[in-house]
């Protein structure tokens, strides 16, 4: 695809003899911008005012007699459109040769008034009668044809998708260049099918904001605000009628507060012009993005060839501004939001089952011990950086899945998985790059000794494989874990968790678990002081006195360094420490699961067990590290790895395998270049303030305790007697629910709200979800007076 060459410039002198010679006008002449014409405007002494446009030498006769055509026509119509003034000699269109010997054809037209769109206050009415206009002019073309735009036009919306895929890679702005790339993904898989059955006709093709002149309320020579004028008919061509309503979207969107409210002001003003289609309204809004992406991927090829043309240049920084909201807003939502504007029912486009068929076939088909989260249950069909949508396109602040790390569907990640999986996907049985790669980048991650990896498809059977590792390099079967843990679902992690064995339907502890009390410094044995640590570790030592005094022996101690599941804790200071001193010595190994907790999750360190100070012998990782794709690993020291190498091979099918190991890097890769962990404590901390600010207006805050992205507030009836307020907890995350921000509970009353969101969560997220927290605590249970 080739763009147009610049026309040969001519100066204001010849521009204004060429004038008088052609037209018989005498008038000042100074330079409008222009991307490919060269558009002079003409003020005569008598205050009339033209515009002489020199076109392009490349450009064919036959499109400046079809531009020609098309604007005598639609003069009929509208009055929003320039006249073309013939020549002495009646032509409409002039050959002109200049100085240089170049050649090109001449035109004038009429001067509209206004000021650019792009330069003016866009109000309700303003976008309205945009819609309007360009309702009404759509309405008139569709009576018209000329053969010269049917062509193959680089800025045709037809040709959107292929504009993308050739000139995205010339994107400089990494993220930009991903966003686009996503976009154009969810295009190709929601929007292109319904393009066969949008309408076609000649369309206008360019109602940008500077193409767009407008007059306000301020204009001194009209009290009407409105659309007085739409130019530049250079990019006329035969294609989807919804492309012009698309693109008088795509612009007049930019730097909006709320980009979809504003489009369907123009939707429902179009619509009342020119009745949009069902399709068309399903497509319109990802038409006006795709616009945009084409804008950013056209400007990037022209830096490439023409560095010195900033024509395109002129929207770039608004359209990258809007472009993360408009990526935000699903195909689907765009289309509830504009088939209300049009007054239409609401109705599936996909025909997909309604929410409450999908519950019912959920109940008849899977084991019904697999919860659901919310009173109300959520259907949810997709999912971006920290946001969900449901099928109805609302949208959800996601303050709580900690699986999707860098953000739900990171394009990045996405990206990698999907190359990967076109390319190959095969087991540990053959050497490849990409597993030795991660495996060495995480371990890069860990403190000497941890330098052997094994991979796994979860955090169960991570958990697994490192009681395998421990029972094997000690020799031992006993193991130490904690009250309240959760360390999977396999029989023997539920062995060892005592929040599933104490539990309903649990069976209690195997005699080979030894369960120490949770170091909760908030609820817990000790609840307060310096030597917390000292004295919950104490527990740990008596249980290896007993075993060994039993003559019984340790394979090791497991624990999460923040226990998530029983409730967001934080250990004291040293507890770890003294805990590994003591397994160590009485021989045991120490596991740290970082299922929860890893990768940056805490803001202060990379994983948690650096906050406690120690260097565990196995870490069990899961959960972020797939982002949302299965992936586990146990990473371990190379004396242990030695002891498991006993003979028998250690096989998981899916455990490594290629595209798993290409998503874990990007993963890896995303948490670094993004500088998610410091992110996480900057936004935590933010967060913890904001929290703790509330105890003092709600009683029902006992506690607001973690670190970074890990934070737990603990509902209680009362401070003093720590009574749960269990069902008070529940109210609020099914109330917040309702108010589009997603939370849960946990710990072993709960009664603990779990904030741990995905980590692009941003500062006005966390703004958001503490004064919606404090709504609904002051709606639901009232507000403390002075000060707690
Ligand atoms: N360890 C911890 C601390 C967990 O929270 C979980 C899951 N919630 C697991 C292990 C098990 O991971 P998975 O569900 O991936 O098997």
């Amino acid at each position: 695809m080739l763009l147009l060459e610049n026309a040969p410039r001519l100066d204001l002198d010849q521009a204004a003899s060429l004038t008088e010679e052609l037209y018989g006008i005498r008038a000042t002449i100074t330079l409008l911008p222009s991307e490919r014409d060269q558009n002079f405007l003409l003020t005569t002494e008598a205050g009339e005012k033209f515009v002489l446009k020199i076109a392009n030498a490349l450009e064919e006769r036959a499109l400046l007699e079809a531009q020609q055509q098309v604007m005598t026509h639609l003069c009929r119509y509208v009055s929003i459109c320039p006249r073309v003034i013939p020549t002495r000699s009646g032509a409409f269109l002039a050959e002109s040769q200049s100085a240089t010997g170049a050649h090109h054809f001449v035109r004038l037209v009429t001067y509209l008034p206004g000021t650019p769109l792009a330069c003016v206050r866009h109000s309700s009415g303003l976008l309205r009668d945009l819609g309007r206009r360009i309702g009404q002019m759509d309405r008139a073309l569709a009576t018209f044809d000329h053969p010269a735009f049917h062509r193959d036009f680089h800025w045709d919306l037809a040709h959107g998708l292929r504009v993308v895929d050739e000139y995205r890679s010339l994107i400089a702005d990494e993220a930009l260049r991903e966003m686009i790339g996503q976009l154009a993904a969810d295009f190709r898989r929601d929007v292109r099918p319904l393009l066969p059955a949008l309408r076609r006709s000649v369309i206008h093709n360019d109602a940008n904001d500077y193409n767009v002149l407008v007059a306000t309320h301020r204009d001194t020579d009209t009290r009407l605000e409105g659309v007085t004028g739409l130019i530049d008919f250079g990019d006329m061509v035969y294609s989807y009628t919804v492309g012009d309503l698309a693109v008088a979207i795509a612009y007049a969107i930019l730097d909006k507060p709320d980009p979809l409210a504003s489009a369907a002001l123009l939707v429902e003003a179009y619509h009342g012009e020119y009745p949009l289609t069902e399709a068309e309204i399903a497509a319109v809004f990802s038409m006006a993005s795709l616009r945009l992406s084409m804008s950013v991927c056209l400007a990037a090829h022209q830096q490439r060839q023409r560095p010195a043309n900033d024509y395109l240049a002129i929207s770039q920084d608004s359209i990258q501004r809007t472009l993360p909201k408009l990526a935000e807003i699903t195909p689907d939502s765009a289309e509830k939001v504009f088939r209300d504007a049009c007054g239409l029912s609401e109705r599936s486009r996909t025909g997909a089952p309604t929410k409450a068929e999908t519950l019912a076939a959920r109940r008849r088909v899977l084991g019904p011990n697999l919860g659901l989260a919310y009173k109300e249950p959520l259907k949810i069909v997709r999912g971006w950086m920290q946001y969900l949508y449901d099928e109805k396109g609302r949208r959800y602040l996601d303050a709580y899945n900690n699986v999707p790390h860098v953000g739900h569907c990171h394009p990045r990640v996405v990206k990698a998985g999907q190359e990967q999986m076109a390319a190959l996907n095969t087991n540990t049985r053959y050497l490849h790059d990409h597993i030795n790669h991660y495996a060495e980048n995480l371990c890069a991650t860990m403190p000497a000794p941890l330098s052997v990896c094994y991979f796994v498809n979860s955090g169960s059977e991570a958990n697994e494989l490192a009681l395998r590792l421990a029972r094997t390099h000690t020799g031992q079967r006993d193991l130490i874990a904690l009250e309240h843990a959760y360390h999977g679902n396999t029989t023997a992690l539920i062995d060892i968790s005592h929040f599933k064995h104490s539990g309903p339907g649990g069976c209690g502890a195997p005699p080979w678990v030894h369960i120490a009390p949770l170091a909760d410094t908030y609820r817990g044995l000790y609840r307060n002081g310096p030597e917390g640590g000292q004295k919950y570790a104490r527990h740990v030592m008596q249980i290896t006195e007993r075993l060994r005094a039993n003559g019984t022996g340790l394979a090791g101690f497991i624990a999460e360094t923040f226990p998530s599941v029983a409730g967001q804790i934080v250990f004291p200071e040293g507890y770890l420490a003294a805990v590994y001193a003591c397994i160590r010595d009485a021989g045991g190994v120490c596991i740290a699961d970082e299922v929860q907790t890893g990768l940056g999750r805490i803001g202060t360190h990379l994983w948690s067990f650096a906050a406690q100070g120690v260097v565990p012998d196995i870490v069990v990782l899961g959960k972020p590290i797939g982002n949302g794709h299965p992936l586990g690993a146990v990473i371990t020291t190379p004396e242990i790895a030695a002891s498991f190498d006993n003979g028998m091979e250690f096989f998981s099918t899916f455990g490594g395998n290629t595209v798993s190991c290409a998503i874990g890097l990007a993963v890896l890769a995303t948490v670094f270049e993004e500088d998610l962990q410091a992110h996480a404590l900057a936004v935590g901390e933010r967060l913890l303030e904001g929290l703790r600010g509330l105890m003092n207006r709600h009683a029902i805050i006992g506690d607001v305790r973690g670190s970074g992205f890990f934070l737990g507030v603990e509902l209680v009836r009362n401070r003093e007697t720590l009574e749960p307020a269990a069902e008070e907890a529940s109210i609020v995350v099914n109330r917040l629910c309702a108010q589009g921000i997603l939370l849960d509970v946990d710990g072993p009353y709960h009664n603990v709200l779990k904030i741990r969101p995905p980590m692009p969560f941003s500062e006005t997220d966390a703004d958001l979800l503490i004064t919606s927290l404090d709504r609904v605590l002051a709606e639901k249970f009232g507000v403390l007076r002075g000060k707690h």
